[in-house]
């Protein structure tokens, strides 16, 4: 096991790895901006080291200010956390080059993974089932992208090879609409993205987001986790999510699970991974693969027992996984509320000085933050402050847990999305369970 680490991350997941990195005897070096000297974890680590000024791209993502950070402090291995360069195949090549450990995959499998037309390809061949549409790049011949759209039959999407974050994508419903679509999305992609690679597939009107959650060693041993249900989400960014998900079956967990974890021998993934699907009408389908741990990690651990971030640091020090996918067992329910520093009714951040925080607790309570009383949330970066996750016997007692923990929590001094997580809660559609993508924003009154 490594003797120390360098945790490239700041917030809410720093602490989380550094807590991990206790347990397991290892040593931390926390690096932080200069509008970041009061973090939490930056106090708790063996050593700290600043980056850089506030600007994300001065400091965390500050490629060679990490890594000689790595060098000055003789950690052995970067963690990268999620967000910043959790998911740059660059980051992941110069950290080996310089000769440390990246806690997560290969630069090359960051980089095939992040083409989504690469990805799909591979899931293809692997057997996991994509959305319609070969996938292809689109060429410039008219008369063939009108044929294939109307193959696939509209509505259909037009989504850029290199996009992320919910951008490079244009729904086209009309046949009419399809050619200027394409150009735009083609000239967007260009220029937000650096690659105007294009390719069309089918437009899926009524999907949940289920995604499972994956452990891959460097010995070909590859497991699933099960899967989460992220469906609740504001602009494409998740808000709540649970595990299990609603619904699905042991039987449909074992097909869909069973396909990413030989997925991840083939392409010979390498630490936890997260395989994304639109999931309609009792099908799923694949639309990207997440290379890191994601923010919605702790539900997963909640029902699995496992503790995600302790594997990853066990795979990349090249341990071999300590149990095999029979010994994974479900149990119980698990729901996370992303707690954000925003407007309740705009959704601006709200940064600015925290005067009261209570913790809430009890059986089942997990709180995931690094805010503290006088703790000042930074204009700079994500409004995300924190995660408030509930475990109990089934989704019903979960539910009536978080309620009373999100009524027992108190942050005071800034504005939160609390009232909007315990709307959420006392939402009869979600009691249900299983609601769509679009839930939540139409409940919000968008669209
Ligand atoms: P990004 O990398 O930008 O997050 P994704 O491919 O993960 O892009 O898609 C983001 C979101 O866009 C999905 O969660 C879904 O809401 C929507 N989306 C993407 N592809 C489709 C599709 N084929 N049909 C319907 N919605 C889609």
């Amino acid at each position: 096991m490594f003797d120390k680490i360098l945790i490239a991350n700041r917030g809410e997941i720093a602490l989380r790895i550094l807590r991990a990195c206790r347990e397991l005897g290892i040593k931390t070096v926390a690096v932080y901006s200069s509008a970041d000297r009061d973090l939490k974890h930056v106090r708790l680590a063996d050593e700290a080291i600043c980056i850089g000024p506030a600007a994300s791209a001065d400091s965390y993502l500050n490629i060679p200010a990490l890594i000689s950070a790595a060098e000055v402090t003789d950690a052995e291995a970067i963690h990268p956390g999620y967000g910043f360069l959790a998911e740059s195949a660059e980051f992941s090549e110069k950290v080996k080059q310089s000769g440390f450990t990246f806690i997560g995959p290969e630069a090359d499998t960051i980089r095939k993974m992040g083409d989504k037309i690469e990805a799909k390809k591979a899931m293809v061949a692997s057997g996991i089932p994509c959305v319609p549409g070969n996938g292809e790049p689109l060429g410039t011949d008219n008369e063939t992208n009108l044929k294939m759209a109307k193959e696939i039959g509209y509505p259909i999407i037009i989504k850029a090879a290199g996009g992320g974050g919910g951008r490079g994508m244009r729904t086209v419903h009309t046949e009419g609409a399809l050619i200027g679509a394409i150009a735009l999305t083609k000239s967007e992609a260009g220029s937000f993205f650096g690659n105007d690679t294009v390719y069309m597939e089918k437009f899926l009107e009524d999907p949940r987001h289920i995604e499972i959650q994956i452990l891959s060693d460097s010995h070909g041993n590859a497991v699933h986790l099960g899967e989460r249900d992220c469906s609740m989400q504001r602009r494409h960014q998740k808000v709540v999510e649970e595990a299990p998900a609603p619904g699905i079956t042991e039987e449909q967990r074992k097909f869909i699970g069973e396909r990413c974890a030989q997925a991840c021998v083939d392409i010979g993934y390498l630490g936890a991974g997260t395989f994304e699907f639109l999931y309609e009408r009792g099908e799923f389908f694949f639309i990207e693969m997440n290379t890191r741990i994601q923010v919605e990690h702790p539900v997963t651990e909640m029902v699995t027992g496992i503790d995600l971030v302790k594997e990853q640091l066990r795979i990349a020090a090249g341990e071999p996984l300590s149990f095999t996918q029979d010994d994974i067992v479900l149990r119980g329910h698990a729901i996370e509320c992303r707690l954000n520093a925003e407007d309740s009714v705009t959704f601006m951040p709200c940064p600015g000085t925290i005067d009261l925080f209570h913790m809430p607790g009890g059986p089942g309570v997990r709180c995931e933050t690094h805010i503290y009383n006088g703790y000042t949330v930074p204009p700079y970066y994500d409004s995300m402050i924190g995660k408030l996750i509930c475990h109990g016997e089934d989704r019903t007692s979960a539910i009536a847990r978080m309620k009373t923990a999100l009524n027992e929590m108190v942050i005071d001094g800034i504005k939160t999305n609390i009232q909007l997580q315990k709307d959420i809660m006392a939402d009869n559609a979600f009691a249900v369970g299983g609601q769509n993508i679009h839930y939540l924003e139409k409940k919000l009154g968008i669209n």
